[in-house]
């Protein structure tokens, strides 16, 4: 035990843990993030609500519900102009759990020849606070740039090879960690969650 004030991450993904506990701790703030992998018998949460914001709310809830311990947790997705918006919320399964290659190529096949200047999109993100004590917060964050035909790049995930960010030329799989971090849509959110903690959470 450290003494620092802890906060539940609603992930097993330790990349997700790690990238939290960096963001926290460059801003000063110290805190200790955990994963759900150190609590026995977690919920799983399904993802109903038909906004970021609601289903990041809905894990943050069942998981400080079931640790009681400040949780947080994120939703994100791609949203296309051409596509009114989607994927959306439904971006990790947009083609029915086939996986990324196979989403990204849907979202291609669906834009079908939708001229080069119509390709704008944006990744969304949105991060709930749940504490013990019923306070909530949600902070949002996004990267607006447009959709390439051809995947390039192999860093990252989902639908990175095909996104090219405003001001970049190269897709957001072409980008390292650190530059992806610095412009994407769960850094904005991630560090807009930092005054909210300080305000919110007991001595750090
Ligand atoms: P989740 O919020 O981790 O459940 O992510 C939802 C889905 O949105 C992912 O499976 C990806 O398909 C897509 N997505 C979210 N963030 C990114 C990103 O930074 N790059 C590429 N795809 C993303």
């Amino acid at each position: 035990m450290t003494g620092r004030p802890r906060v539940v991450l609603a992930s097993r993904n330790a990349h997700k843990i790690s990238e939290m506990a960096r963001i926290l701790d460059q801003a000063g703030l110290h805190v200790d993030v955990v994963g759900i992998e150190e609590f026995d018998d977690m919920p799983e949460v399904a993802e109903t609500e038909p906004t970021f914001e609601g289903n990041a709310l809905l894990k943050a809830r069942a998981v400080c519900v079931a640790t009681g311990v400040p949780a947080v947790s994120d939703d994100s997705g791609l949203c296309v102009d051409a596509l009114n918006g989607m994927p959306g919320v439904l971006s990790a399964r947009w083609s029915g759990g086939k996986g990324d290659i196979a989403n990204l190529e849907l979202v291609l096949a669906q834009l079908g020849d939708t001229p080069d200047d119509r390709l704008a999109a944006h990744f969304t993100c949105a991060v709930a606070l749940v504490l013990p004590d019923g306070r909530e917060a949600v902070v949002h964050g996004e990267m607006h740039g447009h959709l390439m035909r051809t995947p390039r790049g192999t860093h990252g995930f989902g639908y990175d090879p095909i996104f090219v960010p405003d001001g970049e030329r190269r897709t957001s799989a072409e980008l390292t960690d650190v530059e992806k971090d610095a412009i994407s849509h769960r850094g904005h959110a991630l560090r807009a969650l930092v005054p909210v903690l300080r305000d919110l959470l007991p001595e750090q």
